[in-house]
């Protein structure tokens, strides 16, 4: 086994993997499923069905003629019911299709495993399938894996560090999914022609490392590190540091220092496809916090609410406070018990009341904390003084736009500053240019 390298910043976060020996169970065909036209960083779809069509499992509902983008698929047969939207938490409004499903699940005559002869055939297939980064990002895994011409790759990089508290739904795909994880690192190195490949997993998950260890040994060219527990050690500039020592520079894409890196999920999900021809329209959720009964990891179709999804783990034993979807650390903030669940989320995590209480915030100590456990070098400090001062100038000088959101700064902060929600609004006023002094 490899030895990795430590990245410098980061904190220590509680694991509370509390539902990691929880077997996925799969979660009946609902009866209304609500399907969204955008999973992933990049253009949203349009939908290809209108109102009273009858859909078959599999069958495509959405695309776009953008480079960035993936469509989207329909996991269970049934009749188009309304074109409708859902309000994203960040507050954009996106169409959704809403289907009422009739439990025949007749698949689609157009499923079937991709004829694949070429590179380009097999990122062509990769789009079709509606692949979007599973461990959280969604960023369309076709125009990942197609590096534009002068760029070369030679590292393949597997993720299954999920160093987020809760989170345990790519544990369990290593557990229960392992071979396919290594089948689809042999396609992909196959098609792109890469021939080395390391899957990194953070060492609080002892039995993930054993099991890929062996199977690994199937191949000389996969190797299995065991990383070091430290938040953030699954963002991507992190592990490729921690997998190859290599610095992806501000602005810059794991691409620009020869890097691909897939999560496990999407590895494992890239072998299915390749068998089955079965696009993206199932995931498997963690579901937790202290709100809930049952930590568990179910499979759900996309588009499940989410209060379905948490009356079939096992329900609420209190009033839920604060409902996340993703991690503690990362996840966004749900005001709605029906919104629809997305193809790159992980987890629902719903706090009690006692979990959620936000700590009033007091005076900057300077003490430096948070600019000691920032991984990417940065001052959060003075973004959360110079946000305030609406001074975009400094905030471009500091460099915010190449902030993680990581939320390692708030988390070490002895003054409870929301230093995160400073830098969204810091970022913001970058984005929507010049200063407002
Ligand atoms: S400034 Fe950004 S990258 Fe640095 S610790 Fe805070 S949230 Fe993470
Ligand atoms: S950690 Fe909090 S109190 Fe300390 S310097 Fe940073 S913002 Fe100020």
């Amino acid at each position: 086994m490899k030895q990795y390298k430590y990245f410098k910043g980061g904190v220590k976060v509680p694991h509370y993997k509390n539902s990691e020996n929880a077997e996925t169970k799969i979660m009946p065909i609902p009866d209304i499923i609500e399907i969204p036209m955008l999973h992933h960083i990049g253009a949203p779809c349009v939908p290809l069905v209108k109102v009273g069509d009858y859909v078959m499992v599999g069958q495509k509902i959405g695309d776009s003629d953008k480079f960035i983008s993936s469509p989207v698929h329909t996991g269970v047969s049934g009749t188009v019911k309304k074109i409708s939207s859902v309000l994203f938490p960040n507050g954009m409004n996106v169409q959704s299709v809403v289907i009422e499903t009739d439990k025949k699940q007749e698949i689609h005559p157009d499923v079937k495993p991709p004829v694949i002869e070429s590179r380009e055939d097999f990122i062509k297939a990769i789009r079709e399938s509606g692949l979007v980064g599973l461990g959280g990002a969604g960023f369309p895994t076709n125009v990942k894996l197609n590096p534009p011409p002068g760029k070369t790759v030679d590292y393949l990089l597997i993720n299954g560090a999920e160093c987020e508290p809760y989170i345990t739904s790519d544990y369990r795909e290593t557990i229960e999914n392992s071979w396919n994880i290594i089948s689809g690192i042999n396609i992909i190195m196959e098609y792109l022609e890469i021939d080395k490949v390391i899957i990194g997993v953070e060492d609080n998950k002892p039995v993930s490392v054993d099991v890929l260890t062996d199977i690994a040994k199937t191949s000389d060219k996969i190797d299995i590190m065991s990383l070091k527990s430290k938040y953030p050690q699954g963002a991507e500039k992190m592990l490729i540091y921690a997998l190859t020592g290599r610095i992806v520079p501000a602005g810059k894409l794991p691409l620009d220092v020869g890097v691909i890196v897939l999560n496990v999920a999407s590895v494992s999900f890239i072998a299915e496809y390749i068998k089955t021809g079965m696009p993206l329209t199932k995931k498997r959720i963690t579901i937790d916090g202290g709100a809930v009964n049952t930590p568990s990891n179910i499979e759900v179709f996309v588009g499940t609410y989410i209060k379905e999804a948490i009356q079939f783990s096992g329900g609420f034993k209190e009033v839920p406070k604060k409902i996340l979807m993703g991690g503690p650390m990362m996840g966004v903030s749900q005001f709605n018990l029906d919104s629809p669940i997305l193809k790159q989320n992980n987890a629902i995590l719903a706090f009690n009341e006692k979990q959620s209480i936000l700590p009033e915030q007091t005076p900057c100590i300077k003490c430096g904390r948070c600019v000691r456990a920032c991984p990417m070098n940065l001052m959060p400090v003075y973004f959360d003084i110079y946000h305030q001062y609406k001074d975009v100038e400094q905030l471009e000088k500091l460099d915010i736009m190449s902030c993680i959101e990581c939320g390692s700064c708030s988390f070490v902060c002895p003054a409870n500053r929301y230093l995160v929600q400073s830098i969204r609004n810091g970022k913001a006023l970058v984005k929507a240019g010049g200063s407002k002094k």
